[in-house]
């Protein structure tokens, strides 16, 4: 079973990753917990690339190819392993993510992405949890935590804004696998919400 979080900087889904992660290896099942940009060595060493240093580096199409190279390099190592042996990859941003930031917030790249998608990656997983949060705190919160090595994108609310309607309507795209989770409330109750959208069927 592959599932991806997936949400606006600062929604909690890192944190709901890793408490579903918790919450599957205690009944006993095997679960590889990763993230991207990263996920593997050659995809973290990628992720430095793109994430440290000049933001003005690279333009938007080479930062789509660097992403979709250290996805290929995740799927190839971490993910597909992985599924092969029977665990369950609960997986930090997905592809989806690259639709929206690439995507979307620098430049009008989605074809292109989808195109890199289908060519070198073709996988979707089972199941996406969209953690949909008010953007103004989800903002809030995002920095407050900002790291100083790390590039944090500080889109500014106007584009939080129109990053939180891009996945609501990518969930809409994709109605089969994609779940929206309330995120406004506790992470306790945020918690709740995935486990019962992994009980219901797709
Ligand atoms: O999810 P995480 O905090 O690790 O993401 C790090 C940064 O990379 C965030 O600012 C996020 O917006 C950005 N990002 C991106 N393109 C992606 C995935 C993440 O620009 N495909």
């Amino acid at each position: 079973l592959f599932i991806s979080f997936e949400g606006i900087d600062g929604s909690g889904k890192s944190t709901q990753a890793r408490l579903l992660a918790e919450r599957l290896r205690a009944k006993g099942r095997e679960v590889v917990l990763t993230r991207e940009p990263g996920g593997s060595p050659g995809a973290e060493e990628i992720r430095a690339l793109v994430l440290q240093g000049d933001p003005d580096r690279w333009s938007a199409e080479t930062e789509l190819l660097l992403f979709t190279a250290a996805r290929r390099d995740h799927l190839e190592r971490t993910i597909a392993p992985a599924l092969a042996r029977g665990a369950t990859v609960i997986c930090d941003r997905f592809a989806d993510s690259t639709r929206m930031y690439q995507g979307l917030s620098r430049g009008d790249l989605r074809a292109v992405v989808d195109q890199l998608h289908e060519l070198m990656i073709g996988v979707e997983p089972d199941l996406t949890l969209l953690i949909d949060m008010e953007p103004r705190a989800a903002l809030t919160r995002a920095k407050a935590r900002a790291t100083a090595e790390e590039r944090f994108e500080d889109f500014g609310l106007d584009l939080q804004v129109r990053m939180r309607e891009g996945f609501l309507s990518l969930a809409r795209e994709f109605p089969d696998r994609f779940r929206v989770i309330d995120g406004d409330t506790s992470p306790e109750a945020v918690a709740q919400e995935v486990d019962a959208a992994l009980q219901a069927p797709a």
